[in-house]
């Protein structure tokens, strides 16, 4: 089994720090399958369970899942990796001394070892692993029109164009070259500097590059191959990996053309913030008008100097300006400027998207305040004015210290009411706000979709879809499956199920992969996570719960290709109650029984055992299967099983084989498509859980709430802190109204994302009924979406991306990657931030006042 031995402990000891070291350029690191490492980490101990356990055995590495298989390994890099997989997921890396040792102590799978380098990447010049190289398609610019001449090749960011165009000239065999350049078609034409290196040229994976040579010294200056003939050709055009080609009615789009921004290491979460305010098209019309130059205030104590309001502009600009000619801008000088006056958004970690954007407006706000003297105001109380009186004074008294573009854009009026419940004083305030944060309602329950598989041998598996508390347990769970299966049944069947006889289990690729107890929360389970539930037979047969152990039973059969004997798993895994002290004809007759649904032939099995009694412990080469201990995954034998003491007492749960002498042995015993079962239908509609709206949200924001103890307001007449109702409204609204879905909780004990869909319109948000002021009329409420912010993935990471309708068009801005997107998926669960624009745009009216 083991071809080194370095027991579990040293592996421990040793290997461990070592996964936690730095990426350092120039290093060699290994890619390996993630569930693999999992499970050696169980087996060594390193995962809160006792090290050492059988059961835990990770067998022989195996990157299967994780290999590209449609590309052939490359020497001294190995294997191509699937891109559709993420780190810590799918995959996890290790150091080259670590890789070394777990490749001598458990056996590689593979034949090439997935070998990868540490590059310095992106304009923060990160030390990073490049897991994917860059697909590269060369061709010479005279065999442009038939691109199956094109050969791929794969190159590290690393490498330069010279070396890319010597590469092309030796595959395509150039005689006589005495000069070459290679041409850009993505860029519009550009020629690539020899000395760049792919990254810093932009490449992008799939990219065509046109080499072109000449036999004399130098080129016929910057002249362009006939490339005005080849652009307006009736040719197919190439393809491209952006699926912008359909970007054509760059004229149709007011203001700003889609331009992309680069990443320069985890800022996309800026790239995202940026694209929503650029598509405000009154605002980048603003600063490309040069217009904000005259509201500039560079004394204003509030703002930083009217360096992030000028480091805007420019970027603004350089994101117009450039639009025709180039893809995207690398917001550089942005981020240093918002750095200096921000220094929670410095560094290379990824940040909020909402958290820059209310900085950003709030900077903008300040740099760009046309008041350079802020008058004291005092604050009033309303003694008895009327409210609308109320809620115009207090808007002029604000903008008599603040009168900027974000104010006339993004500014609004919140309506908060308190009151005391000793006094029942009242107080009402009219505040600004620049955008609305709206809290998600929250969903309680759950539908989760099993297969139960009853404990009569000769019961079918029944899918059952059941519905849970999402913060509920295992246990619950249990409850819910039996009451859903008991439903079907007569009152007085015995087939009734107890929910304490259920054991929950996940199976993943025909693996078990966690036996689940009952205190387990439920949200460890994941939607996509293939439950089985079965019901434990021997529990009800009188055996004591101490008296009993689970074991969890794989089929195998012996495994083609393979250069010594090995097995693999087939069929779907299960799980059985035996006593503790049992033997190995006993285990069989129960393993036996178990599969009695879909044996055929059973008269001949039992034949077979007749046989081997007679023949005791001797190898019979007529024997169609034998028992083996195996680790979780039924991947690696642990130990051979003899026929007086087949179980350890001291685990908890043990993992058997049965392993056929050979697949048409099984073929012939058992009917194939019986245990196969997969997902059928989907929820029905009276279980799946209701989207959300957007109006939820507004109702939830809106809705009286009782200031907690914590958090109590000062009551001016008892002049007393009080435990108050609050309750908030929209008094007047802004032309861009900014919802910020509050999808990360904050609690003491934990964070979380609410994932959730939240239902939201992209076209005739109607906010008159939530909106107080009655000198606002419907057709002044009625909004269209203009820009989403995306987040994709869990808390403190994750990508993010923005949409943005450019005229009536929607565009996908993902960094640098700009590409066309249908408005149905505008709305989408990662949508977090969204903007939408009044219809019918207007000064405010309590503004000209
Ligand atoms: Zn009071």
């Amino acid at each position: 089994m083991a071809e080194q031995q370095v027991s579990w402990l040293d592996q421990n000891e040793k290997l461990l720090p070592l996964l936690e070291k730095p990426h350092l350029k120039g290093e060699e690191w290994y890619v390996i399958d993630h569930r693999w490492l999992k499970q050696w980490k169980d087996y060594i101990g390193a995962n809160d369970v006792p090290g050492g356990q059988e059961t835990n055995y990770p067998g022989t590495i195996n990157n299967e899942n994780i290999i590209d298989k449609t590309l052939d390994p490359l020497p001294d890099y190995g294997h191509f990796v699937l891109h559709n997989i993420s780190e810590n997921v799918n995959y996890s890396y290790v150091p080259k001394e670590v890789w070394t040792t777990l490749k001598n102590v458990y056996g590689y799978h593979q034949m090439h070892p997935i070998k990868r380098e540490v590059v310095e990447m992106g304009d923060s010049q990160t030390p990073t692993i490049e897991l994917h190289l860059i697909h590269v398609r060369l061709t010479r610019i005279e065999d442009r029109n038939n691109l199956d001449i094109a050969k791929d090749k794969y190159y590290s960011c690393k490498v330069t164009i010279d070396t890319v165009c010597q590469d092309t000239i030796k595959l395509f065999d150039c005689k006589g070259v005495k000069n070459y350049r290679i041409w850009s078609k993505y860029k519009k034409w550009t020629l690539l500097k020899g000395k760049y290196s792919l990254d810093q040229v932009g490449l992008k994976d799939g990219e065509i590059l046109y080499l072109e040579t000449t036999k004399s010294s130098s080129f016929d200056c910057q002249k362009q191959p006939d490339i005005l003939a080849f652009q307006n050709g009736t040719e197919e055009e190439p393809m491209d990996y952006c699926e912008d080609q359909e970007m054509d009615n760059y004229d149709e789009m007011s203001v700003v053309s889609p331009c992309g921004l680069s990443n320069m290491g985890n800022t996309c979460f800026m790239n995202s913030a940026l694209q929503c305010l650029v598509s405000v098209g009154t605002l980048t019309h603003y600063f490309v008008s040069n217009k904000w130059k005259q509201d500039l205030n560079k004394s204003n104590p509030l703002g930083m100097r009217g360096e992030v309001a000028k480091a805007y502009a420019d970027l603004v600009k350089e994101m117009h300006s450039s639009a025709k000619q180039m893809h995207s801008v690398l917001p550089r000088q942005f981020k240093i400027a918002v750095s200096r006056f921000a220094p929670q958004f410095s560094g290379w970690a990824q940040h909020d998207s909402q958290e820059l954007l209310a900085f950003l407006l709030d900077g903008l706000h300040e740099d760009l305040n046309r008041i350079k003297d802020k008058p004291y105001v005092e604050t009033r109380e309303a003694d008895g004015r009327p409210e609308d009186k109320v809620a115009r004074d207090s808007w002029k008294d604000y903008t008599k210290r603040n009168d900027s573009v974000v104010v006339d854009t993004f500014h609004g009026q919140l309506k908060s009411t308190l009151v005391c419940p000793k006094c029942s004083h009242v107080s009402v305030t009219f505040d600004p706000f620049c955008y609305l944060s709206l809290p998600l309602p929250q969903i309680r329950n759950r539908c989760i979709t099993i297969i139960l598989l009853g404990k009569s041998p000769i019961s079918e598996p029944t899918e059952l879809h059941v519905k849970v508390e999402k913060q509920g347990r295992i246990l619950n769970l249990c409850e819910s499956v039996a009451q859903a299966a008991n439903d079907r049944l007569p009152k007085d069947s015995k087939e009734r199920i107890n929910h304490e006889n259920l054991i929950v289990v996940e199976v993943h690729s025909g693996h078990i992969s966690k036996i689940y107890n009952p205190g387990d929360a439920v949200s460890m389970i994941m939607d996509k996570d293939y439950i089985r539930v079965f019901e434990l037979a021997a529990v009800e047969r009188g055996v004591p719960r101490d008296k009993y152990k689970l074991i969890g039973v794989y089929e195998r059969v012996p495994a083609a290709n393979s250069y010594h004997k090995s097995f693999k798993t087939v069929g779907n895994p299960f799980v059985l109650a035996v006593p503790i002290e049992i033997n190995y004809d006993t285990l069989l007759d129960m393993i036996l029984v178990r599969m009695k649904r879909y044996i055929k032939h059973s008269d001949k099995i039992e034949k077979f055992e007749e046989v081997n009694k007679l023949n005791g412990e001797s190898e019979d080469a007529s024997e169609p299967f034998a028992l083996r201990l195996v680790n979780m995954y039924g991947n690696a034998q642990v130990a051979e099983m003899t026929l007086k003491t087949p179980l350890k007492q001291n685990e908890n749960v043990q993992y058997v084989a049965l392993d056929w002498e050979s697949d048409e042995n099984r073929k012939f015993f058992l009917d194939p498509h019986e245990e196969r079962y997969v997902k059928k239908e989907d929820a029905p509609a009276n279980l799946r859980v209701k989207d959300l709206q957007l109006n939820d949200c507004l109702e939830l924001f809106t809705s009286e709430e009782k200031l907690s103890e914590s958090d109590p307001w000062y009551c001016p007449k008892c002049k007393k802190h009080q435990q108050a109702t609050k309750k908030l409204d929209l008094w007047s609204l802004p032309d861009i109204l900014v919802v910020h879905l509050k999808r990360f909780s904050y609690c003491r004990w934990w964070r979380d994302k609410i994932d959730s869909l939240v239902y939201f319109p992209t076209k005739d948000l109607n906010l008159k009924k939530y909106v107080l002021d009655p000198s606002i009329d419907e057709e002044d409420a009625i909004y269209d979406l203009l820009a989403v912010s995306n987040h994709f993935g869990g808390m403190g990471g994750g990508h993010y991306t923005a949409f943005s309708r450019r005229g009536t068009k929607w565009v996908n801005l993902d960094d640098s990657c700009v590409s066309r997107i249908a408005e149905e998926s505008v709305v989408n669960r990662s949508a977090y931030v969204l903007f939408y624009e009044r219809r019918n745009p207007k000064k405010r009216t309590l503004h000209c006042n």
